[in-house]
């Protein structure tokens, strides 16, 4: 038997907490600045700054690369038995595999942006290289209307929402960049 390497997209209907929902494990962080700060809403899946990257996790034996990264000692292949797992940043770029508009606002704990609620898009992007398909927001400014099946779309890091006055709790998005079909179709 095979064993899926991707994580794959949710049901229908159904958004992961943590594309939408207020991270609870703050952990004493120092709070004591004065004016707005970006801080990623989770630790350690993503980089920042001007060439953001998904963090994720790449088997050093044969090459599985999982995401989120693997809080597991061992790799995810059912036929692979190294524990030999490092950091890997993965590829900024992918093709929409899957899409969705999110309608109408999710129940609480999630913290509306904007008061009305205004929906938001989420794909499932397929990294080619790494063999898996990771889920994000698409970039603001983005909808469903500027999203098809095989569009490229690049890796940004964006405001997710307001934590408090003083910190911007930042998360991955995905925003199309204009490149809407594959070069070579098979
Ligand atoms: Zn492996």
């Amino acid at each position: 038997m095979t064993w899926p390497a991707a994580p794959l997209p949710p049901a229908p209907g159904g958004v992961p907490d943590f594309l939408t929902h207020r991270q609870v494990s703050e952990g004493g962080q120092g709070m004591a600045t004065t004016s707005q700060t970006e801080v990623p809403a989770i630790d350690g899946w993503f980089t920042t700054g001007d060439e953001p990257a998904l963090i994720g996790t790449r088997c050093a034996a044969c090459g599985t690369v999982m995401f989120p990264p693997s809080a597991a000692s061992y790799c995810r292949n059912p036929r692979c038995d190294s524990e030999s797992l490092e950091a890997a940043e993965l590829s900024r770029t992918g093709r929409i595999w899957s899409y969705t508009d999110a309608r109408y606002q999710p129940p609480p704990p999630y913290i509306p942006r904007t008061d009305p609620y205004v929906p938001f898009a989420l794909v499932a992007v397929e990294l080619e290289a790494e063999g898996i398909v990771v889920l994000g927001q698409v970039a603001d400014g983005y909808t469903v209307d500027d999203l098809a099946i095989g569009a490229e779309v690049e890796l940004v890091v964006e405001p997710l929402y307001e934590d408090d006055d003083t910190t911007t709790r930042t998360i991955w998005k995905w925003k199309p960049t204009g490149t809407t079909s594959r070069e070579v179709s098979a």
